[in-house]
């Protein structure tokens, strides 16, 4: 289909420079503006990329079928929803907004409007995460790493809502039921919020997460274990790099590449090792294409308003706890 959605970028710093990179790249988009609070930010980016700068953001809104919402996740709310007030479509950049109250709200507005909301949770189009999609997923256990060393940059939220938050919404799509239960501790080491959190996640169907995320550490780690019945996954999502240990009965094993025989109870068995392709791509990129094709109706948003919502939902109840446990 050769139709064009206009497109316009409200923010345009350390992530929204690469929205711009990446709609001037992508079919079935014409990029048609910028505009940032900070005059100083878009003419950095207008010395970069062909863009036009619009000193008011109405102006641009008013141009646009459609608009990414990259500033600072406090003024999310008032950004898109302006947006969605005007009629148009909207990107919103992680977290959704920084409270449910506001995030329930532009889930409404845009739901009585028929406007689309797309969240950039962007681990979601991670490869090593996609590399899951032949296996049925159902872990009874998953444990999961986030670990950053220390950056000015998100240091205005806790980080919970700032690196957590990426794995809740994982976690929230991989294990289909409500969380039940939720315990969670951390830590203010060099900010005045908290810097290293750790969560534990209970699902009604069983399920347990065990979720630590720090800004602190000297190295930076992302990786997810889950375990199931016959089944283990271990993911690094830096690496790109997936790999999965399954248990077969003896007469199975044609397929792998590499097994090894146990035996229980008398039932011998073996355990077969494989590495899915992982196919590499640029998650910002293909997330920004879902949001065209969404609008163009030929795809889904792969995070929702109401998924962004729902992440948001138990990153603050863990936030909370958090502070609760502190003092
Ligand atoms: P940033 O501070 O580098 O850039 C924000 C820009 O927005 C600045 O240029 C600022 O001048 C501008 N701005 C502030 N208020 C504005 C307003 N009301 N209207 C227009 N422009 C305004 O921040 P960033 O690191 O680019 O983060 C932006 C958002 O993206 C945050 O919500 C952050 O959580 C999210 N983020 C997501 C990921 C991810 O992995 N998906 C990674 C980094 C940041």
């Amino acid at each position: 289909m050769n139709k064009q959605i206009n497109i316009g970028i409200i923010g345009t710093g350390h992530l929204g420079q690469y929205h711009v990179k990446h709609y001037l790249g992508l079919p079935n988009v014409n990029l048609v503006g910028i505009h940032d609070v900070n005059p100083r930010q878009m003419d950095i980016i207008q010395k970069t990329y062909p863009v036009k700068s619009f000193s008011s953001m109405e102006k641009l809104i008013m141009s646009c079928d459609a608009l990414s919402v990259v500033t600072p996740t406090e003024t999310h709310a008032i950004v898109a929803e302006k947006c969605i007030e005007l009629g148009k479509h909207v990107f919103i950049e992680k977290p959704i907004t920084k409270d449910i109250k506001e995030a329930e709200r532009l889930v409404r507005i845009a739901n009585e409007n028929n406007i689309l909301i797309q969240v950039g949770h962007i681990e979601r189009l991670n490869p090593a995460i996609l590399a899951l999609k032949p296996f049925s997923i159902s872990p009874k256990f998953v444990e999961i790493q986030r670990l950053a060393p220390y950056t000015v940059r998100g240091t205005d939220v806790p980080v919970v809502l700032d690196l957590m938050i990426h794995d809740i919404d994982i976690l929230l799509s991989i294990v289909n039921s409500p969380v039940a239960n939720i315990r969670a501790t951390g830590v203010s080491i060099l900010t005045d919020s908290v810097d290293i959190a750790h969560a534990r996640l209970r699902f009604e169907n069983g399920t347990v997460a065990s979720i630590v995320s720090s800004r602190v550490a000297q190295d930076k780690v992302r990786k997810i274990k889950l375990f199931q019945k016959d089944f283990y996954a271990t993911l690094d999502l830096l690496l790109g790099l997936t790999e999965v240990y399954q248990v077969n009965d003896e007469s199975n094993d044609e397929i792998s590449p590499t097994t090894a025989p146990f035996e229980y109870h008398g039932r011998k068995r073996i355990i077969s090792y494989t590495k899915p392709p992982v196919v590499q791509n640029d998650a910002l990129r293909d997330e920004l294409s879902n949001f065209i094709q969404s609008i163009l109706g030929n795809a889904t948003p792969i995070v929702d308003g109401q998924a962004g919502r729902d992440a948001l939902e138990i990153a603050i109840k863990i936030q909370d706890m958090i502070i609760q446990d502190i003092h």
